[in-house]
């Protein structure tokens, strides 16, 4: 089995109906859209089996035939968060081993001269001379196991590590959200406000499955009223969202568009409070989804009508098991906990990953038995509703973005004015959290500022910096974290 097929069976069905838009304007039929990923392929066969080709890109049509291209091709999809650094980036294509970069413009300029993997201009000459090549043949003996998408999540050591999913995985998580969440078909449209290369990307193959409407805002980033509008154009739109950006469709005032079916929240916290006020603005169009890079979109869900009435108790929890997925709060010693009892939520299903990429010390402290042990802390309640009290990791997640702090403080450390820093996440109304550094040392924020921007992504960057004397240390001498978190309240 190959994901292509998704593709495959929908142009067949229907082929003249329009597949992939830019904002208004229609890009390709999914009959043009089969005939280029074909031709994209037989190009991409003349890398090695198995070879890894990163895609990095602002939200754009090309990401959608760049996937099924290499899928037809049985190589593996590589794409980068597009709001990364250089630098993060080049650690990515390095530890992936990628044959190829396929860039937009200003991406491919970013990367000239930081990393020595080849880099392609998407739109390029080259990539037109691909688009014209020979086709490849459909390919119909893909082992469902192989590797189709090296999801890159970041690490606790400040190094991402590459989720490995396979065609299997990938369909599991396609069939789960055709069951639980969303029911679309030739007359829906699934706009990609979120990233590509993560959570919006991921939801291709359901949408495509069914003959929806792939749509990419012309922005290639999300505008709330540029989405509102498209939602006003298009049909039966659905579309992941990160909860800030929840928050801020809201902000703009404006009521449910026509259009506006489902928006699946989820990747990160989403208030109560925020959920209502979302609620009340646009209606029960929402489904929130828990899960991770390891467990791509499929843990634990509510759907929407699981919403509606619903307690605050169940609005702020994440919901109840995914199809195809058996969900488990464990104690420290392995056994299960019991009903309210805080544990480790764990999973197992045909969604979980195969490992890390290249790192079995991290996939065998992750994966036991086919369990997937997830990090994060929660407790199921008698009606199976689990909700996520603490994460084990101390990421900080700010717009749907995790960041990792020992990834900053790492670089803060960097800068020679710098002696001790400690970053937390601060609760937000608008971001779910912000970034903010204790530091101790000589050094004012616009210089940590300026250090930083030349080193890691924008969105990484503290938006507080606290001076102080010295940081609370327990007898081993590590920083606590949860001192420095009680401190921000
Ligand atoms: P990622 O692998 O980048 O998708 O991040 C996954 C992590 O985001 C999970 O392990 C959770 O800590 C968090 N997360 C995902 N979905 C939710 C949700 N619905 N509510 C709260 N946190 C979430």
């Amino acid at each position: 089995m190959n994901l292509f097929a998704l593709l495959e069976q929908t142009a067949s069905r229907h082929g003249d109906r329009g597949a992939v838009y830019h904002g208004e304007r229609q890009v390709h039929t999914w009959s043009e859209l089969r005939e280029r990923v074909l031709r994209l392929a037989g190009s991409l066969r003349a890398l090695e089996p198995g070879a890894r080709i990163a895609v990095a890109s602002e939200n754009s049509p090309a990401i959608i035939e760049l996937m099924f291209a290499v899928w037809a091709a049985e190589r593996v999809f590589v794409p980068l968060n597009y709001k990364l650094h250089a630098r993060e980036m080049a650690q990515i294509l390095d530890d992936s081993g990628a044959a190829l970069v396929l860039a937009s413009p200003k991406i491919a300029g970013q990367l000239t001269g930081v990393t020595s993997t080849p880099i392609e201009v998407i739109g390029s000459e080259d990539y037109q001379s691909r688009c014209a090549a020979e086709p490849s043949a459909v390919p119909r003996t893909t082992d469902p196991g192989s590797l189709a998408w090296l999801f890159y999540t970041s690490g606790t050591t400040g190094r991402s590590k590459g989720a490995m999913l396979s065609h299997r995985n990938l369909m599991a998580m396609t069939v789960s959200h055709l069951a639980d969440f969303d029911a679309p078909d030739e007359s829906s449209s699934l706009i990609h406000g979120a990233p590509m290369s993560h959570g919006s990307g991921l939801y291709v193959p359901p949408y495509v499955s069914r003959g929806a409407r792939q749509v990419v805002p012309a922005s290639g980033a999300f505008d709330p009223d540029e989405f509102l509008d498209l939602c006003g154009r298009h049909p039966g739109c659905s579309a992941f969202l990160a909860p800030t950006m929840v928050a801020r469709l809201v902000q703009t005032g404006r009521s449910c568009p026509a259009g506006l079916r489902t928006i699946v929240y989820g990747g990160g916290p989403m208030y109560v409070d925020s959920l209502k006020k979302a609620m009340a603005a646009f209606g029960p169009v929402f489904v929130q989804l828990y899960g991770q890079g390891e467990a791509p979109m499929t843990i634990t869900g509510l759907r929407r009508h699981d919403h509606v009435d619903a307690s605050d108790a169940v609005l702020g929890s994440v919901g109840y098991a995914r199809s195809g997925v058996e969900v488990a709060v464990v104690r420290g010693d392995g056994s299960v906990a019991g009903v309210d009892e805080i544990g480790e939520i764990v999973c197992r299903g045909d969604v979980v990953m195969s490992g890390y990429w290249r790192n079995p010390a991290a996939t065998e402290a992750t994966l036991t038995d086919g369990w997937l042990r997830t990090g994060d802390m929660g407790s199921f309640d008698a009606q199976g509703y689990l909700t996520l009290r603490d994460r084990s990791k101390d990421v900080v997640i700010s717009g749907g973005s995790n960041i990792y702090p020992r990834e900053v403080e790492e670089v803060l450390l960097e800068h020679p004015g710098v002696v001790e820093a400690g970053v937390v996440g601060a609760p937000d109304e608008e971001w779910g959290e912000v970034v903010v550094a204790f530091v101790v040392g000589d050094v004012s924020a616009a210089e940590l500022d300026a250090h930083l921007l030349e080193r890691i992504a924008r969105f990484k960057r503290p938006k507080r910096y606290l001076f102080v004397e010295e940081l609370p240390k327990n007898s081993y001498g590590k920083v606590l974290k949860r001192d420095l978190r009680e401190r921000l309240q």
